[in-house]
């Protein structure tokens, strides 16, 4: 039988690359969901609308047409058709994305995705809210964290990898901030599900916590 797997937690934590070796040892299909707000959010900025401006970010929401495609060994994500993969991870997005995941049309119009794509089974999904409201009969839960400090540390390690220059200092500085949005907003806030098995991180190697994620499904 094929699962479905729903991993939550903070910026950092380790949950995409978690989640999409699980995906890959699995052969299933990972989905980012963090990706999709990203996208939302570069689609606002491209159009110099403002975060304000609830009504038209809604709609941008409604009107962007999202897909994730696995290439190469590597997740894409497609913007009405052009693929903005490394334009969402740039840092101005990193700094609207929690302003606009905030708007519950937003939040509507992603759900709606996911549970789509959710639909058949065979999918590791990674978020904020997916044990708690977009996948509440997960067969899997996880909900992954670790210091802010370790968090920051990847996350600069990552996009400096990818010759994105960001001050470590500022980065954690907008990890906790965006954390702070995440957990205090009224719809579908970063929290663990009462029945997610919690994974502290820190100090943890990629592969122990895969191991200990593919001894779940096992059970
Ligand atoms: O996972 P990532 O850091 O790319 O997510 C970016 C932002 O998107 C989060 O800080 C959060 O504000 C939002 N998000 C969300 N719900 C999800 C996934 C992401 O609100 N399921």
């Amino acid at each position: 039988r094929k699962l479905v797997i729903a991993i939550d937690g903070p910026a950092g934590a380790g949950k995409s690359t978690v989640a999409q070796i699980v995906a890959e040892r699995l052969e299933y299909t990972y989905i980012d969901t963090g990706a999709m707000y990203r996208a939302v959010t570069l689609f606002v900025l491209r159009k110099n609308i403002s975060v304000c401006d609830v009504e038209a970010v809604s709609r941008l929401a409604r009107e962007s047409e999202i897909t994730l495609a696995y290439e190469k060994g590597k997740t894409r994500v497609y913007l009405n058709g052009e693929d903005v993969s490394e334009a969402i991870r740039m840092p101005e997005v990193s700094r609207m994305v929690s302003h606009v995941a905030l708007i519950p049309a937003v939040r509507q119009a992603m759900l709606k995705l996911q549970r789509q794509m959710a639909a058949r089974g065979g999918v590791v999904m990674d978020g904020r809210d997916i044990g708690t409201q977009v996948l509440p009969n997960a067969d899997i839960k996880v909900f992954l964290t670790a210091s802010i400090e370790e968090r920051a540390k990847r996350r600069w390690q990552e996009l400096t990898s990818k010759g994105i220059a960001i001050d470590l200092e500022e980065l954690k500085e907008e990890i906790a901030c965006r954390d702070r949005m995440d957990c205090e907003r009224e719809t579908a806030p970063l929290i663990k599900a009462p029945d997610a098995v919690l994974i502290d991180t820190t100090g943890l190697s990629i592969e122990g916590v895969v191991q200990e994620i593919l001894k779940l499904c096992e059970e």
